[in-house]
């Protein structure tokens, strides 16, 4: 069953990264996703648990990595609470966020 979320691109407003606002998966997310992004989300999981990339604290790193984080950060709690929503209501394969 392909897996379906709303565009983070457009927020769901539809653009050319989607249709109509929803981002279809059928086939394994790790073949859309580049080594460089998945070396970011390493970076930003160890960086949640408190090992910096950069020495020194937040003000050290990278502006862009930090809002990088942040939109990791938020994006993961959003699917852990789509999918949370999706178990109580007892439905699964389609996450279509905020809908
Ligand atoms: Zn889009």
């Amino acid at each position: 069953m392909p897996y379906e979320t709303q565009c983070a691109a457009c927020d769901g407003a539809g653009c050319e990264k989607c249709h109509d606002g929803i981002v279809r998966l059928t086939g394994c997310p790790r073949r859309e996703i580049g080594a460089d992004i998945w070396e970011l989300l390493e970076y930003a999981e160890l960086f949640r648990r408190g090992l910096a990339p950069e020495p020194g604290g937040a003000l050290d790193q990278a502006a862009a990595f930090l809002r990088a984080c942040g939109f990791i950060w938020g994006e993961q709690q959003r699917i852990e609470a789509e999918i949370m929503n999706d178990l109580s209501a007892g439905r699964q394969g389609r996450h279509p966020a905020g809908r």
